[in-house]
């Protein structure tokens, strides 16, 4: 069968052998219609990490990871997307068209190709919920305590795309970099509906701001109020952008006072 039939069929036939597959690498307890464990991607003492076979999917209720049968095996070993159908394929017996394998592997870029550094890191991010981007060039000292990818600014629409993967949020270490390059990431990031925070020196320690928070007093002399309001313009959702446009115009009222 092609490439794509074969994620069909193993979304189905592995969803409904969901608790077999995570049983390989997770000790399950029965708990209702489901099973129930001690979540792989945080560390906790009590079980809130669940597994459906009636509902094909798994999720924590501690760290919030959570997705089907191929989330599961892509985040537990490491794997890419079309890493994960060849091996779960080999599994079921299932064979993919060998034009059909060649076209989706030119296709599919792998996260590590996209974004070098992503592949060591990302059980990491998961388990923290948060990823320090820095940026190549960077001249700052300040290191935060948490997993870290290096990017040549700007951060690209595609990179954002696979951090999303696997947290939320991110954070920027901005240190000597010019105000557009900067502005591009942010864009890139919110499009991906990334919570984005800048690393800030504080007198004692180092703190993170909300990018708004950010640039409003940080670099508000360097950039123009079109500029900010075309990267609010990029907030995808319109409730997050009312709030922000809100926010942004008490802010500048205040710096113009
Ligand atoms: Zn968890």
């Amino acid at each position: 069968m092609t490439f794509t039939q074969a994620v069909e069929t193993i979304r189905e036939q592995g969803g409904n052998d969901i608790e077999h597959i995570v049983a390989d690498y997770v000790k399950l307890k029965r708990s209702g219609s489901g099973m129930k464990g001690l979540c792989p991607f945080h560390d906790e003492k009590t079980p809130s990490f669940n597994v459906s076979a009636a509902k094909r999917y798994f999720k924590c209720f501690g760290c919030g990871a959570g997705g089907d049968v191929i989330d599961f095996i892509e985040n537990m070993e490491g794997l890419e997307f079309h890493e994960v159908i060849y091996k779960l394929a080999d599994r079921y017996n299932i064979t993919i068209d060998k034009n059909s394998r060649q076209s989706s592997r030119e296709k599919i870029h792998s996260d590590e190709e996209i974004l070098p550094g992503i592949r060591a890191e990302r059980t990491e991010i998961r388990k923290r919920g948060i990823v320090a981007i820095n940026f190549k060039g960077n001249t700052g000292q300040f290191r935060p305590s948490m997993p870290e990818v290096t990017v040549s600014p700007p951060l690209s629409n595609n990179q954002a795309a696979v951090i999303r993967k696997y947290t939320g949020t991110c954070c920027f270490i901005t240190g000597g970099i010019d105000w557009p390059p900067v502005k591009d990431s942010i864009k890139a990031a919110i499009q991906n509906n990334l919570t984005v925070n800048i690393l800030y020196p504080g007198l004692s320690c180092i703190y993170e701001k909300e990018w708004i928070d950010y640039i409003l007093p940080e670099v508000g002399g360097r950039i123009s109020r079109r500029e900010v309001i075309e990267l609010l313009a990029a907030i995808p959702d319109n409730l997050t952008r009312s709030i922000y446009t809100t926010h942004f115009s008490e802010n500048l009222n205040t710096n113009n006072n």
